[in-house]
């Protein structure tokens, strides 16, 4: 099951201490020789049939589907990597219906009450709900492990675990998080992390028999209370990032087992859905982040800022990000029957360095409130050719990092990113049209657009440009200097260019 509401839940919860953390390991880590994905590389969601793979030049599927040996194989065979998913939220209604030990293992809010997972109130067995499962509870963690065991029997290439806050989900947005098991994790927490002054405030004389919950008591009895007063509960940040930090080393652990049952060591992913910052935790265990970003669809191309936001992040902490749209955004797609929209998500996403995850063929997730989950099966036709394009021109893309385009300029409605191939070698302007006429379903065509940089960039350069798109042939252009200006004039702008400059 995909993520659905993180927007929804986005938390003021500040893990800045995190962040730069994430951010110090990762470039520790600078100049690891073999990088997760090249940037030519084209990623699928879930699996999907040979037919499709070709269709679009598949080389990498991110989200399980290869859980034996003979799937493992028949992705091999046409050299695409592949990987086993297994799931942190819940046991799943039935489950938990069949098994007594994991309806004990569940998250409890104050009450000792279990947790709803509110968005699969339809995932009922017989009279048992879906709760979430306590990743801090032995009987749910091995239960985890198990489907690490299963999802990676095959010797998969990497592991990715969805919804990997676990119990941290229902701690940090639902009230969650206050099983016995919890608790007493907190209590060792705060051993370590617990300022004299912040267990003196909260009236903490001794730690070895610290209940939080007689903290929580004081002011709030219920998970309604408690919802409604949470943010001013004493050490409440620290609950927090315990939970956080909790979950993401037991991703880790996760890892280990994969590798075990794999037989090799493997990639690790997680659906962290930055830029929300409970997620930032995690991602310096992982490999690579697969997740959902908003487009904002339903405003066309005027907001896709949090998208970009996205991307930052993941560059900024070191990870490559495997991208699709939130299922809001295709519910959008699927309703209005639009095309050029996504084929504009594509190019946004590979023109800033990350990877947007081929529009599923059987089994593209939609999101809604009137019509819940459905599915969305994105017509091959409309957009391989973009994949395409991207496989054959692997040289424009593979080894370039993104250099300063602040001094770049463009007419309004076209975006622009610079990317360059090490200190001295070719550049590439990502040039996107974004004036998106809705009605049509088409970026209305722009000529003569003038892109204009500082001259310097070109130091060391030939100065031979060539523009390049998915949609047209490839043709020369001049690079015209004024002073200390340099510019290139796109003839005709419809989506995405290309401009390689030697
Ligand atoms: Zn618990």
């Amino acid at each position: 099951m995909v993520k659905r509401f993180s927007v929804m839940f986005i938390l003021t919860i500040l893990v800045a201490i995190a962040h730069s953390a994430a951010v110090a390991e990762a470039g520790d880590k600078a100049g690891s020789p073999e990088p997760v994905f090249k940037h030519s590389d084209v990623v699928f969601m879930y699996a999907s049939d040979e037919a499709a793979y070709k269709a679009y030049g598949a080389t990498f599927v991110a989200w399980g589907g290869a859980n034996s040996k003979e799937r493992v194989k028949m992705h091999h065979d046409l050299g695409i990597r592949c990987t086993g998913s297994m799931w942190c939220l819940t046991a799943g209604a039935k489950t938990l219906y069949e098994n007594a030990e994991l309806r004990e293992a569940v998250a409890r809010d104050i009450e000792g009450k279990p947790i709803e997972v509110s968005w699969l109130f339809d995932h009922t067995y017989k009279d048992m709900k879906t709760y979430f499962g306590c990743t801090n509870h032995p009987a749910f963690r091995e239960h985890s492990r198990q489907q690490v065991r299963q999802a990676m029997a095959g010797g998969a290439d990497g592991l990715h675990i969805d919804d990997h806050l676990g119990v941290a989900q229902a701690a940090t947005a639902f009230g969650g998080g206050l099983c016995d098991y919890c608790v007493a994790g907190f209590r060792e927490y705060l051993k370590k992390h617990a300022t004299r002054e912040q267990l003196a405030e909260t009236g903490v004389k001794e730690l070895e028999n610290f209940d939080y919950r007689d903290v929580i008591r004081k002011v709030a009895k219920t998970r309604d209370e408690y919802m409604k007063v949470q943010s001013k509960i004493p050490l409440i940040d620290l609950f927090r990032q315990y939970h956080l930090e909790a979950v993401a080393d037991f991703v880790r652990e996760l890892h280990k087992v994969g590798e075990e049952a794999a037989g090799h060591p493997i990639l690790l992913s997680a659906n962290a859905c930055l830029p929300e910052r409970r997620h930032v935790v995690v991602v310096k265990y992982l490999t690579h982040v697969v997740c959902e970003v908003s487009f904002n669809a339903r405003q066309g191309t005027a907001k896709p800022d949090d998208a970009i936001a996205a991307f930052e992040m993941a560059r900024s902490l070191g990870k490559p990000m495997a991208a699709t749209a939130s299922g809001w955004d295709w519910s959008h797609i699927k309703a209005k029957n639009v095309e050029e929209l996504v084929r504009f998500w594509i190019a946004l996403t590979y023109a800033h360095g990350q990877w947007f995850m081929v529009p599923h063929p059987q089994r593209q997730w939609c999101f809604n409130n009137e019509l819940g989950t459905h599915w969305y099966q994105a017509p091959i036709e409309a957009f391989a050719p973009v994949y395409q394009f991207i496989r054959k021109n692997a040289q424009w893309f593979d080894g370039f990092e993104p250099i300063d385009a602040s001094e770049i300029k463009t007419p309004a409605n076209v975006l622009c990113t610079a990317r360059r191939k090490g200190e001295s070698g070719p550049i590439v302007l990502h040039v996107l049209n974004r004036d998106y006429d809705a009605e049509a379903d088409r970026m209305r065509s722009a000529k003569d657009v003038r892109v204009s940089f500082p001259k310097n960039m070109l130091e060391g350069l030939s100065g031979s440009a060539r523009l390049l798109s998915y949609d047209g042939d490839g043709e020369d252009a001049r690079i015209e200097t004024d002073g200390d200006t340099a510019s290139v004039t796109i003839p005709e702008l419809r989506l995405w260019m290309l401009v390689v400059i030697e």
